[in-house]
Formats: structure tokens, C-alpha cells, sequence
């Protein structure tokens, strides 16, 4: 993914929507956030852009497909993303409340640290994903095929990968709290967690 950078020299960031700069050094940050959530909601087709930093307040955001897109950082609340493709895009740090990805097709995305709270990704494709570090509340991922998919010390409180394929998902050092596994291959599963069981 060639992303470009922020301008300002260095600023790690990269340059957000169609500017030379990240929201955070833009000349004039709220047109340039209006004119990101304008293209957001018009194309169907998204790629290789930097929507850093964003927030995304109840869009439709349904069907559309995204690739090599950047939302690092960024706020979803109450946006429905059912059906959408992904595919190499990266979430992480993100916050995400209320959000649906059902039946999405998401492959090799990173939703690393992110904190997903009331999210569906029911009865999508989730494969080679990173949801490494995340915390997240009261969610489903039931009737996904999350092969590959790795949860490497994830907080799950209330989750529900119920009826999953989870051959060679990784929950190392994940903390389940109350989640669903039932009807999943969690023998297929790499799932070494100290003292606890999933079930
Ligand atoms: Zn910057």
C-alpha cells in the first residue's frame, strides 16, 4: 500500500483524503472531512486512500468495496458497512460502536487494538484478519469462516463466534468473558490461554 505522507516533515501520519497533509495538519480540516464522508457515501468502489482520524456517524456504507484503505484511528458509530468487500484494510486503533459488517467479505485486515463494541460481522468471510489487542463488547462474529484470523490477546466480553470455522485461528493470551463458541472448531483453533477454558 503506498499511502503518502503528511507534509509536515516528521509527522508519521499519513496525508489524509485527497490532501497533502493528516486531518491533524490540514489547512482547513473540517472541509476536508466533509469532502472524505461525501466520497465515502458516493462511490461504490474505495481505494488507497487515508481516511485517518475520521469519524463516521450513522452512514449507509452498505455494498460498497474498500481496498487498501486506511481508517487508523478512526470513530464508526451506528454505520451499517452489510455486505461491503475489504480487503487490505487497516482499523486498527479504531473505535467502532454499533457498526454491521454482515455479510461482509473481509480479508487480510487489521483491526489490531481497536474497541468494538455492539458490532455485527455475523455470516461474513473474515480470513487472515488481525483482531490482535482489541477489546470487544457484546458483539457476533457467529457464521463466519475466520480462517487464519488471529485474536492474539483480545479482551472478548459477551462475544459470539458460534457455528465458526476457526481452523488455525490463533486466541493466544486472548481473555474471553462469556463467549460463544458452541457448534465452532475450536479444536482447530490455537487457543493457549492460562487458566481458563473456551467453550
Ligand atoms: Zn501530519
Amino acid at each position: 500500500m503506498l499511502l503518502r505522507r503528511c507534509r509536515v516533515p516528521q509527522c508519521l501520519n499519513s496525508a489524509f483524503f485527497r490532501q497533502d497533509a493528516c486531518l491533524q495538519h490540514s489547512a482547513d480540516a473540517g472541509a476536508a472531512r466533509t469532502a472524505a464522508v461525501d466520497y465515502l457515501l458516493s462511490e461504490a468502489r474505495i481505494t488507497e486512500l487515508s481516511f485517518d482520524g475520521l469519524r463516521l456517524s450513522a452512514l449507509t456504507l452498505s455494498d460498497k468495496t474498500f481496498e487498501q484503505c486506511s481508517f487508523r484511528h478512526c470513530v464508526l458509530e451506528q454505520c451499517d458497512l452489510s455486505r461491503a468487500v475489504v480487503n487490505l484494510c487497516f482499523f486498527d486503533h479504531a473505535g467502532l460502536d454499533t457498526v454491521s459488517f454482515a455479510g461482509s467479505d473481509i480479508r487480510r485486515t487489521v483491526f489490531g487494538m481497536a474497541h468494538i463494541i455492539d458490532c455485527d460481522f455475523s455470516d461474513s468471510e473474515l480470513c487472515e484478519c488481525n483482531f490482535n489487542g482489541i477489546t470487544c463488547g457484546n458483539s457476533r462474529f457467529s457464521d463466519c469462516d475466520l480462517h487464519s484470523s488471529r485474536f492474539i490477546g483480545a479482551s472478548l466480553d459477551h462475544v459470539s463466534f458460534r457455528n465458526c470455522n476457526l481452523h488455525e485461528v490463533h486466541f493466544g493470551n486472548a481473555i474471553p468473558v462469556e463467549c460463544d463458541f458452541r457448534y465452532s472448531n475450536l479444536e482447530d483453533a490455537h487457543h493457549h490461554i492460562p487458566g481458563r477454558r473456551l467453550r
